[in-house]
């Protein structure tokens, strides 16, 4: 039993043509992730949360026979317009991951909506506190990060915050501890792959959907089809080199040079 995680950005509708503020790298048009939607379904799929997920590994739960977890990082506005009303729709659920210092800001999910999801039997995780790259901080400061906005959704949602999703994909080992010590139960990156029973649950692999979308691809990856998997890799491994070579300032620069509106 593998399970694939899909992670999601902003989503906007076909009509506005995209806000200044998200990475034209990472967004999704409403009609995109509807037909995604529409051939889980049709392929019987199952979304699952998080908590979900690590209640397998754990033996406390089981998972349907075809599981795909869906995670939408970053506390978008549009998660809250688009995302979530087609997710009900489809019965499916998905993870939020939410930088507790966008919240209510222009552009982002304030803690009425994020209250809401929560009432749709959605789970929220945490995406940080700034979305400061964790690697770039001090393992105290990793730590105060992150306890800080788990502190901040617990209070806010009523409900218990297990999960979270490294800022930018940057972590390692001192990262996985400090989420370990902040109270986490799963630290979720963005190594492409499936999970399994044997998987750590601090490094939890999730493959991030990117311009230009392949619904085919994606459909093909949640299937177990190993090519799909190849073409992601493929893909990431550019990224992560450009990310290696320029350092994670210049590697932003440079994107906002290559994409409009980035
Ligand atoms: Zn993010």
């Amino acid at each position: 039993m593998r399970v694939v995680a899909l992670t999601f950005h902003d989503v906007v509708d076909e009509q506005t043509n995209g806000l200044a503020h998200s990475d034209a790298f990472y967004r999704m048009t409403v009609g995109e992730l509807e037909s995604l939607l529409a051939q889980l379904r049709k392929r019987s799929f199952q979304t699952i949360s998080s908590r979900e997920f690590r209640g397998w590994q754990q033996g406390t739960g089981t998972l349907p026979e075809r599981a795909v977890a869906l995670t939408f990082d970053d506390g978008h506005a549009s998660h809250f317009e688009f995302v979530a009303p087609l997710l009900v729709r489809y019965r499916f659920t998905g993870t939020f991951f939410v930088t507790t210092k966008h919240i209510g800001q222009p552009g982002y999910m304030t803690w009425e909506q994020l209250r809401t999801l929560v009432f749709l039997g959605m789970e929220i995780g945490s995406h940080g506190a700034t979305h400061r790259p964790l690697t770039t901080l001090t393992p105290s400061e990793q730590v105060q990060e992150l306890v800080e906005s788990r502190q901040a959704l617990m209070q806010q949602l009523g409900a218990p915050v297990q999960a979270v999703a490294a800022p930018g994909g940057f972590w390692n080992r001192t990262v996985a501890a400090a989420a370990a010590q902040a109270g986490y139960e799963a630290l979720w990156v963005s190594t492409i792959g499936t999970n399994g029973k044997e998987t750590s649950p601090f490094a939890l692999r999730r493959v991030v959907v990117r311009q230009p979308v392949s619904i085919e691809r994606i459909v093909g990856m949640v299937d177990g089809w190993t090519l799909a998997f190849w073409w992601a890799a493929r893909q990431q491994g550019v990224i992560r080199l450009l990310k290696r070579i320029l350092g994670v300032y210049w590697y932003e620069q440079l994107k906002r040079r290559l994409v409009p509106n980035a």
